[in-house]
């Protein structure tokens, strides 16, 4: 089966979890604003929402992964799914409405990793510009989207007991995609990816950087086989770190590949879009 058909399946059975429905027994469905939505119910919604985090069919053979928190508001996933419908005019147009809304700025978030990304790649005589991004697998520790319009704080969001529910999902996608290395961005995707894997997670996100991504030689393999899969936790974009200090985690991811692959044909060797969506007929 090709990683395409083994995310799809993998869809499919996630569309039966409701561990993130509710946070407590107290609250009513009517109060709205207790629990997460599981996108996956809706799988034609859920494979048609245009932004990095959800573009993960033509991402499936990716080498890289980054790992965020939780995508946010269901409200701008809905937003996304109905301005790409909206733009298609003809069936050809759609490969062009895809790929226009996916590589919009977005978010700050987005903005700075690239920035981050691309600054790590030229201090090791690397040159990419913005389209390295596309070499991403792009997901997050929880699947499920937040009710209501926040995206920062525990609005609408448990992040302990969310994450930990979607935890066997992240991991059955990581076993899907066997990235070479996966990004983690701030506590809790790795957190997840950390206890679903049986490494010790310290109680904070400094603790674990000096542990696991000082330098390339603590960086941890999670890979039970000959394949690596190494775990690089960095801080999230917008956390009040240095530029400098920020760029430095994502040298190490480079310097990694840099042991994989001759500088001549990294990029080449890194680049895996493909337009797998259009094979499907989405
Ligand atoms: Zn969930």
């Amino acid at each position: 089966m090709s990683k395409v058909d083994l995310l799809i399946d993998q869809f499919k059975e996630m569309a039966n979890c409701t561990k993130c429905k509710r946070f407590s027994e107290k609250k009513t469905e009517t109060d709205g604003c207790d629990g997460l939505i599981n996108i996956f119910q809706n799988e034609q919604f859920a494979l048609n929402i245009p932004s990095i985090w959800t573009d993960w069919i033509n991402r499936s053979d990716s080498k890289l992964m980054i790992v965020g928190q939780d995508w946010g508001p269901y409200i701008d996933m809905e937003r996304l799914h109905n301005k790409y419908f909206e733009s298609i005019v003809e069936k050809d147009d759609r490969k062009k409405a895809w790929s226009e809304i996916v590589n919009e700025p977005e978010s700050m978030t987005k903005k700075l990793m690239t920035e981050f990304i691309v600054q790590s790649a030229k201090e090791k005589g690397i040159i990419v510009d913005e389209t390295i991004l596309d070499s991403f697998f792009v997901t997050n520790a929880v699947l499920c989207a937040r009710k209501g319009t926040n995206y920062r704080g525990n609005n609408n969001f448990k992040p302990k007991f969310c994450t930990e529910n979607c935890a066997d999902k992240l991991k059955k996608e990581i076993e899907i995609i066997k990235p070479l290395v996966i990004i983690t961005l701030g506590y809790w995707p790795f957190y997840s990816i950390g206890k679903s894997y049986g490494i010790p997670v310290y109680k904070t996100l400094g603790e674990n950087l000096v542990r696991y991504s000082s330098n390339i030689n603590n960086i941890i393999n999670i890979s039970k086989d000959n394949a690596p899969t190494y775990v690089l936790p960095v801080y999230h974009p917008t956390a009040q770190i240095k530029k400098n200090d920020q760029i430095s985690y994502y040298c190490l991811m480079w310097e990694l590949l840099l042991t994989h692959y001759e500088k001549s044909v990294l990029l080449e060797q890194i680049h895996s879009y493909k337009d797998y969506r259009g094979k499907m007929d989405l």
